[in-house]
């Protein structure tokens, strides 16, 4: 519960928000969606019924269920299994590069990168796997990068409650690059760190280390 603590930011008081949210109960029919879409078409200066845009209110809805399916799973439930039997293990383990494909809240435009997570364990660990489908639940939704870094500390802190935890994300910002202020190859790196990792320099030290020392600014502070 400690780390919880150090979460001032309304970031961060989203991150405990590890369950499905209201706005799951009014859902729109899958029509109305599609509608939306042709909407949109014809904002773009288009013509939604021209043959080549038939169907493209229907695969956009069919991409945003795969881009947003991280929705649907709750992130502590996915992290419920963990194994007690690590044989006396209490080093570090990290998990480095581990690609994620979001969108930023604010233009819905992909945001790629890659995360890295550290957990310096106590009595309990969890699968590899399972962290990488942590990475994609809280990726497969609307974010902004400070938001996600902080989400997947947390989650993954309140959860296997070890020594310590990491997390790392170098993230590219489409709506930086081909809109706005157009600056491409711009990589923005969030970070989040929590018990050993940011009371113990050494051992912060160390994790930066092994991810290659990316320039990070703290994420939900
Ligand atoms: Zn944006």
């Amino acid at each position: 519960m400690k780390s919880l603590h150090t979460v001032k930011s309304s970031a961060g008081q989203k991150a405990r928000d590890n369950g499905k949210s209201e706005a799951a109960a009014e859902k729109p029919s899958r029509t109305d969606a599609e509608k939306a879409v042709r909407t949109l078409l014809q904002w773009a200066g288009d013509d939604p019924d021209r043959e080549g845009l038939l169907g493209t209110p229907d695969r956009v809805v069919r991409a945003f269920d795969e881009w947003f399916a991280g929705y649907s799973v709750d992130p502590v439930d996915l992290l419920k299994r963990t194994f007690e039997e690590i044989e006396g293990y209490d080093e570090m383990i990290v998990l480095r590069d581990v690609r994620f494909e979001s969108h930023c809240e604010h233009h819905i435009a992909p945001i790629i990168g890659k995360v890295h997570i550290a957990y310096l364990p106590d009595r309990r660990v969890i699968g590899i796997s399972k962290l990488a489908r942590l990475v994609e639940v809280y990726a497969k939704r609307l974010q902004i990068q400070e938001k996600m870094t902080a989400q997947i500390a947390n989650t993954l802190n309140d959860v296997l409650l070890p020594k310590g935890v990491a997390v790392v994300i170098e993230g590219q910002h489409q709506c930086m690059t081909t809109r706005g202020i157009h600056k491409p190859g711009v990589t923005m790196v969030t970070s989040r760190m929590l018990g050993a990792f940011r009371e113990d320099q050494a051992t912060r030290r160390e994790f930066l280390s092994i991810i290659g020392n990316p320039t990070s600014t703290p994420a939900g502070d």
